[in-house]
């Protein structure tokens, strides 16, 4: 780590705090940073980490005793869900019911339950995972069945773009999603509390569209 760098995080995360609306979570996503660096952003008062790798997450989930929250945001394969269960706060990134019964048989073996955002791709971009708005139906009927699922809302990612109408779009659909879900009456293990979007690019626009939890990286070490 340069010596100038822990100055850089807590300035960094000054300005980002003070640009996010109350009642707003932020997840620091240190994926790609050391753990000195994790460490720095904990120093800064953030609890709330994000980590896309099973592989990393588990080192740093080893390593820092500091009482923090793991978010995991990446794709999750279904051989590695067993190292996660009962360790992290919440699985964001739930793109498959394959991985969702996964998630509930390992909560139910660890006597646990797990509490998870199922992931959205609005993006029209193949080499993001997640549901399709018409697949919504499908997650919802099987809820019943998964005793040891929380589901407390879901996840989205902006298109790669920088045409801000296109992103603006896509984060308003993700947003008629969360209300639609919300208005349901579903089962007791579905709730809509968390509308996760926007990442260092586009999170002042999904705070527009009613994001209430922003995933930011890249700007809290640049
Ligand atoms: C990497 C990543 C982020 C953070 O991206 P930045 O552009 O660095 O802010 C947010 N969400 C997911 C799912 C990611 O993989």
């Amino acid at each position: 780590m340069q010596e100038q760098e822990p100055e850089l995080i807590k300035e960094n995360l000054i300005k980002i705090k003070e640009e996010l609306p109350e009642g707003t979570t932020l997840v620091a996503v240190t994926k790609y940073h050391d753990l000195d660096e994790t460490k720095e952003v904990i120093k800064n008062g953030i609890f709330n980490l994000g980590e896309n790798k099973v592989q990393d997450l588990i080192k740093k989930m080893d390593e820092i005793d500091e009482p923090v929250h793991w978010h995991m945001i990446g794709h999750l394969q279904t051989n590695k869900v067993k190292y996660i269960v009962g360790r992290v706060e919440l699985i964001e990134s739930v793109d498959s019911v394959k991985v969702l019964r996964k998630i509930n048989n390992e909560s139910k073996k660890k006597n646990v339950i797990t509490d998870v955002l199922i992931q959205y791709n609005l993006t029209g971009e193949d080499q993001k995972y997640g549901f399709s708005r018409d697949d919504t139906q499908e997650w919802i009927d099987i809820l019943p069945e998964l005793e040891n699922i929380n589901v407390k809302g879901i996840m989205g990612m902006g298109p790669n773009t920088p045409d801000q109408a296109q992103i603006k779009a896509v984060f308003h659909e993700l947003k008629e999603i969360y209300d639609k879900i919300g208005n349901y009456n579903g089962p007791d293990n579905l709730s809509m509390e968390i509308l996760s979007m926007g990442m260092s690019g586009d999170y002042p626009l999904a705070i527009e569209e009613g994001a209430n939890l922003v995933r930011i990286g890249s700007k809290i070490f640049n």
